[in-house]
């Protein structure tokens, strides 16, 4: 089903992980409302970019949330947040950076290691955080900032 003319609810709900442990993830219909916003929100990034992003990591229903060990309030869960790469335009940090200078109500975009992470939700806060991963544990920084510690 096509959501916006370069996204559909199949292609956001897809998930290698979902699909090596064999769990459906197709979302409820009480969902896709949060998932034709977040299809319009990838459209404006893909369209500032102006190059096709690539993500494998968004909406999780329950079963694929709790196999990942996700937060159970996680935005995935609500399929208001997608992880991408966009390597034709560049690192992550460059995509955060165009991103928060753009005009895009995002609620948050986060430099995620190796892919930028990002939210849209009813009441958008713009917020840009950076992730740094301490063997294991993950915390943010507000902001655009250096990874503190190299990703493996
Ligand atoms: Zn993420």
């Amino acid at each position: 089903m096509n959501l916006t003319p370069h996204f559909t609810l199949e292609g956001l709900c897809a998930s290698s992980t979902a699909v090596r442990l064999g769990i459906d993830n197709t979302p409820p219909d009480n969902l896709i409302a949060n998932a034709y916003r977040l299809a319009e929100g990838l459209e404006e990034v893909q369209s500032v970019l102006g190059f096709p992003i690539h993500h494998d990591s968004g909406f999780r229903c329950e079963a694929l949330n709790t196999a990942v060990h996700g937060a159970p309030t996680s935005q995935y869960v609500k399929f208001e947040a997608e992880d991408f790469t966009c390597p034709q335009f560049g690192t992550p940090l460059e995509i955060v950076k165009l991103i928060q200078g753009s005009t895009i109500q995002f609620d948050q975009c986060i430099q995620e290691g190796t892919w930028v992470h990002i939210s849209f939700t009813e009441n958008p806060r713009r917020e840009v955080l950076t992730a740094h991963f301490n063997g294991g544990k993950v915390t943010y920084t507000a902001g655009l900032g250096e990874q503190s510690s190299r990703l493996t």
